[in-house]
C-alpha cells in the first residue's frame, strides 16, 4: 500500500483492509471485486490483485503459511520480489537478508559515493551487496533494515539531506567528498572517482558541492502516449425512462486489473483516431456485446419491432445520439493515456436493458462474483452479466465480463480514478442536452 503512496493516505485503507482480512485465510477466501473495493482510490491496482493471488497460493499450496526464507518466498509467492521478501523475512523471521528500496538505494549511493547508472545491474549488485554488509553479522536484521529505510526517508532525503544529524556521517564517502572540512580515519586522499571502474565521470555542471549529486541523475523516460476511444453507453427505456450503463471488467492481470470501465478501444492511431471513425466505434462495440445490436448508427429505419426468438417481448434498440464529450488525460507510470470520450445513447422499449451476448469463454472471476445490483427503483435483481471472448473483429482485447449497471450505481462500482473522470465529464453533457 505504501508504494508511491504517503503513510497518512494509507492508514485508513490499511485499517479497513486489516478489519476485513485479519488473516491470510480471510484474504484468500475473498475475490477481486471485494479486494478492489477496499483498494479503490489507492491506484496501482495490480498490487491488490497480486496480494490476493499470493494469499490464495499460500493457502492452497503452502498450508496458509508464507515460506520462512526470502529465496522461496520470492520464487513462490506472486507479487513478492526481492525487496518484499527481504523485508518480510528479516522483520518477521529474523533472517539475515537485506532490503533495497528507493530510500536505501539513495542512502547507499551517497554512503559509497557511487555515481553510476542507478538501475544498471552492476550498480544494483553493488548496492545489494552494500545493504547485505549492514546485516550479515546482525542479531536484529529486521531492525537494521527498518533503520536504513527510515534513515533514507527522514534524514538522507532526496533534496535536503540533513548530514549533520546522520549517524553514518563519519563513514559516509559522499559526505567526505563533498564537504571539504570533513575528516575521518576512513577518508582517503586519492580521488575515488579516478580509481573507480564503476562510476561515470561527474559532469562539472552537476557538481554543486552537495551530496545530492548521488545517486547519478538520469533522464526520465517519457511515458508513451496512447489514445483510447471510451464509450459511455447508456440504454434508456422509452417506456419508463430507466437509465442503465454498460461496464466491462478488465482482466485480472496487468493495468487496472479487475476494475470496471466503459467499453474502450485502446491505442487508436492514424485513420482510426479520426472523428468519423470514432463515431463508428460504439456501433462495432455493440455488435460484439449485444445479442441483438442496433441496425446502423445513422439508420433512418425504425428499429425492428419484431420480437426475437430468444425473447418474444424484446425489441431491438436504436442508437439515437453519439455525442463527443471531450478528452480526459490520465498518466500512469509508463503510459500517458488520452481518453477520447463519447456518450452513446441507446433507446429501446421494455423495462430491461438489451440482452448481452451469452458466455462464449467463461471468466471465472465474473462467475464467482455474480452478485446483485439494484435496479433504478431500488429493488434487488441479478445483474445482467455476460462474458465475451476475443473475436477477430472484437476491439476489446481479452475475455471480459460485461454488465449493465443502473445510473445510481455507476460510481459505487469498482472503477478507477480515470474512469471516474470520464463519468464526470459525461454527466456534464446531460445538463447541457436536457
Ligand atoms: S552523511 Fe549525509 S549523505 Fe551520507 S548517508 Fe548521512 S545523510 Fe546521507
Amino acid at each position: 500500500m505504501l508504494q508511491q503512496t504517503q503513510v497518512a493516505t494509507v492508514i485508513p485503507y490499511y485499517n479497513k483492509w486489516m478489519a476485513k482480512f485479519p488473516t491470510i485465510r480471510d484474504l484468500a477466501a475473498s475475490d477481486i471485486e471485494t479486494v478492489n473495493s477496499l483498494w479503490k482510490g489507492l491506484g496501482y491496482y495490480s498490487r491488490a490483485a497480486r496480494l490476493l493471488s499470493g494469499a490464495q497460493k499460500a493457502v492452497k499450496e503452502l498450508h496458509g503459511r508464507l515460506p520462512d526464507n526470502a529465496k522461496d518466498m520470492e520464487a513462490e509467492i506472486p507479487g513478492v520480489g526481492r525487496y518484499s521478501a527481504g523485508a518480510i523475512c528479516s522483520i518477521a523471521y529474523n533472517q539475515c537478508v537485506p532490503v533495497l528500496d528507493g530510500n536505501v538505494h539513495r542512502l547507499l549511493s551517497r554512503f559509497t559515493a557511487l555515481h553510476a547508472q542507478p538501475k544498471s545491474k552492476r550498480t544494483l549488485d553493488i548496492l545489494w551487496a552494500g545493504a547485505e554488509s549492514f546485516i550479515e553479522q546482525s542479531k536484529r536484521p529486521g531492525d537494521i533494515n527498518q533503520a536504513l529505510i527510515e534513515l533514507g526517508s527522514t534524514v538522507c532525503t532526496v533534496r535536503d539531506p540533513v548530514c549533520s544529524d546522520c549517524p553514518l556521517r563519519l563513514w559516509c564517502k559522499g559526505y567526505q567528498k563533498t564537504q571539504p572540512n570533513a575528516s575521518h580515519p576512513s577518508a582517503v586522499d586519492a580521488d575515488i572517482e579516478d580509481l573507480c571502474l564503476v562510476c561515470d565521470p561527474m559532469p562539472s555542471d552537476e557538481d554543486d558541492g552537495s551530496v545530492t549529486i548521488y545517486p547519478m541523475k538520469t533522464a526520465r523516460k517519457k511515458p508513451r502516449e496512447e489514445l483510447d476511444s471510451v464509450n459511455v453507453i447508456e440504454w434508456r427505456s422509452i417506456n419508463n425512462g430507466d437509465r442503465w450503463f454498460l461496464l466491462v471488467r478488465r482482466p485480472q492481470g496487468g493495468l487496472l486489473a479487475g476494475l470496471h470501465e466503459f467499453p474502450t478501444v485502446p491505442n487508436l492511431t492514424g485513420a482510426k483516431a479520426s472523428s468519423s471513425d470514432m463515431a463508428k466505434v460504439p456501433y462495432r462495440l455493440l455488435q460484439e456485446l449485444l445479442m441483438h445490436p442496433p441496425h446502423s448508427l445513422h439508420s433512418e429505419k425504425e428499429p425492428s419491432k419484431k420480437p426475437t426468438n430468444s425473447n418474444p417481448s424484446y425489441h431491438v434498440p436504436k442508437i439515437t445520439h453519439v455525442t463527443p464529450a471531450g478528452d480526459v488525460v490520465h498518466v500512469f507510470s509508463h503510459i500517458k493515456k488520452t481518453y477520447r470520450v463519447q456518450w452513446v445513447l441507446l433507446e429501446g422499449e421494455g423495462d430491461e436493458p438489451p440482452q448481452l451476448r451469452p458466455a462464449v469463454s467463461p471468466d471465472q472471476g465474473a462467475r464467482e462474483n455474480g452478485n446483485c445490483v439494484k435496479n433504478p427503483k431500488g429493488k434487488q435483481r441479478p445483474s445482467k452479466r455476460s462474458e465475451v471472448s476475443e473475436a477477430e473483429v472484437n476491439p476489446i482485447p481479452q475475455t471480459l465480463s460485461v454488465q449493465w449497471v443502473p445510473l445510481t450505481q455507476v460510481e459505487d462500482t469498482n472503477i478507477g480514478t480515470g474512469v471516474l473522470k470520464v463519468w464526470k465529464l459525461v454527466e456534464k453533457l446531460w445538463t447541457i442536452t436536457r
